[in-house]
């Protein structure tokens, strides 16, 4: 194993509150540590002094339960009669834990092949970098999606989105003329047509869906860009290109920027066929985070819950499903356009850098949350938003999804908390949102916010409000059917409590986003229209 590699798995290490071996009895199990390593997984348990190594290349590891797993290793030593296998069942502290420690699993197996440096010799990655992550049911559903003309042109007519892409293609022509680019998943070819345009020397329009004949049929039928262009059908983890590229131009981001794992593709590409020295439009990426309240969203939710309180459906008491019912409400995160007078703190972001990130970097993203609540109220969680930045050599333009900005196709998304926490003017929340990324092409997210009391009696007992949620981004309720009026109480400002519009400026340093002092005018209409609609 490189040394690098060794040196990177050395001290990940995971604490198991128990660790029972399969073959003695269950009063045997004792707390323990499940260390990777640069040879494998270790585990030791704290009633047993020889730690038992497991071979990953080997191993087989399977989830028992949402915090147990069992870890088996056949027996290899050929030299004895009887050789035999070992197993162990391994508890986690928690669900995170146990995720966490299963993704980990994966991304050693993958570096591993990567490098393709094992004991006995170098091991041919036969697999596509694609298959190893994705489950093969969610791809072939992912590109019969894409492959259907109607969504192609739902995002066509997200004119905020495309006249950005084109705006910030146009503006940067010095960065296209008599260049090679790469349209990375390039659904019905428009990016590689708004680059032809721009003057590029030659565009490889890469796409994976059926999509890929239709962008043929459109782009033959735009003759004088045509001859620039050639469709490439194949994900780009695995087709060759003829040359490398001057610049990568995409359209990888999903609901919360990472929804659909496209990202990852982008930065193999990026590896793949990008020079040194070449650009990527977009290059940068952030994900907006604020703590929100929103007593109508809450109570919708969990109303929704309420069928199961039944006790007579037909004769039959539907109750004891309430439980389930309301925690599956509570898991999926909400996708609709809020009033960003909802937000109850000024946002703070996280930033993904396109052009350096490492494609393992998206497997697991941590963020850890602080905020000043702006007013006294009850928190219901978490809101969300992205933006992407075209950093061109002669125009700078951010694509925004902020609430209260031009409502785009992917909306904004906000996590809600089933227990809000109450917080006072001044005080600070802090919290984590941590995304583990799944073989479904999306995330589990993790979501925890707490509040510290304030006053003397806090100091004494220390209390803290704390308040957790699992959701799964890929079954996000979409709620923007029915847009939800706020008509502002006697004592509210016109003004957004918070304002967010800090990204539709050009030429703006990335490193201090500048905040417009005004509502826009299109967040005021917005409402306007809301609330006459009452
Ligand atoms: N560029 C187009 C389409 C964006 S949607 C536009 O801006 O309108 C993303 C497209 O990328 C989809 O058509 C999808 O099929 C394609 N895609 C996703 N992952 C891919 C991969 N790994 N290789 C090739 N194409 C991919």
């Amino acid at each position: 194993m490189a040394d690098s590699l060794g040196q990177k798995w050395k001290n990940r290490e995971f604490n198991l509150s128990s660790v029972s071996n399969l073959s003695s009895d269950a009063s045997s199990a004792s707390p323990g540590i499940a260390r990777f390593t640069s040879d494998g997984l270790q585990i030791q348990s704290e009633s047993q002094q020889i730690p038992l190594n497991f071979d990953l290349q080997t191993a087989q590891i399977f989830k028992l339960g949402s915090v147990q797993s069992v870890c088996i290793m056949e027996g290899s030593d050929v030299s004895k009669t009887a050789s035999y296998s070992t197993g162990v069942t391994i508890q986690f502290k928690n669900e995170e834990e146990c995720e966490a420690f299963h993704s980990a699993v994966q991304q050693w197996i993958k570096e591993v092949n990567v490098q393709g440096n094992l004991p006995n010799g170098t091991l041919a990655t036969s697999k596509s970098k694609f298959d190893e992550k994705i489950e093969p049911s969610s791809a072939k559903m992912y590109f019969h999606y894409y492959g259907q003309l109607l969504h192609q042109q739902n995002m066509l007519q997200d004119y905020v989105r495309t006249g950005t892409y084109y705006a910030a293609v146009m503006e940067n022509r010095a960065d296209f003329t008599g260049r090679v680019v790469v349209d990375v998943g390039a659904g019905s070819g428009i990016l590689s047509l708004f680059a032809a345009q721009a003057g590029a020397k030659h565009v490889y329009a890469v796409e994976a869906s059926e999509m890929a004949e239709y962008a043929r049929k459109l782009i033959a039928g735009n003759p004088k860009l045509a001859q620039r262009i050639t469709v490439i059908k194949g994900r780009v983890e695995d087709v060759e290109l003829p040359e490398k590229a001057d610049i990568l131009i995409s359209e990888p981001m999903g609901t919360l920027l990472v929804n659909e794992r496209m990202l990852e593709s982008y930065v193999i590409a990026r590896d793949r066929f990008l020079t040194p020295t070449g650009k990527m439009f977009p290059g940068v990426g952030r994900i907006h985070m604020a703590p929100f309240t929103d007593e109508y969203l809450f109570i919708e939710i969990a109303n929704k819950a309420l069928f199961w309180q039944q006790q007579n459906y037909y004769g039959v008491d539907l109750t004891p499903l309430h439980g389930t019912a309301f925690q599956g409400y509570f898991s999926q995160p909400v996708v609709d356009a809020f009033d960003p007078r909802l937000l109850i703190a000024p946002p703070m972001f996280h930033v993904l850098d396109f052009t350096k990130m490492k494609e393992e970097e998206l497997y697991e993203i941590d963020i850890p949350l602080r905020f000043i609540a702006s007013v006294g109220t009850r928190v219901h969680g978490l809101a969300c938003w992205f933006d992407v930045l075209f950093n061109g050599s002669t125009v700078q333009r951010w694509l925004t999804t902020a609430p209260g900005s031009p409502t785009t196709h992917w909306y904004q998304l906000r996590c809600v908390l089933s227990q809000p926490i109450y917080v006072m003017a001044g005080q600070e929340i802090t919290g984590r949102l941590h995304l583990i990324a799944h073989n479904a092409q999306s995330y589990t997210i993790y979501l925890t916010l707490s509040a510290k009391m304030w006053g003397p009696g806090a100091e004494q007992g220390g209390i803290l409000q704390t308040s957790s949620c699992k959701l799964d981004l890929k079954e996000p309720y979409y709620r923007m059917s029915q847009p939800q009026a706020y008509p502002l109480a006697q004592d509210q400002q016109p003004q957004p409590l918070v304002q967010t519009q800090d990204i539709h400026i050009q030429n703006q340093e990335l490193e201090e986003p500048e905040i417009l002092q005004q509502p826009s005018p299109n967040s005021c209409a917005q409402i306007d229209s809301l609330i006459q609609n009452i």
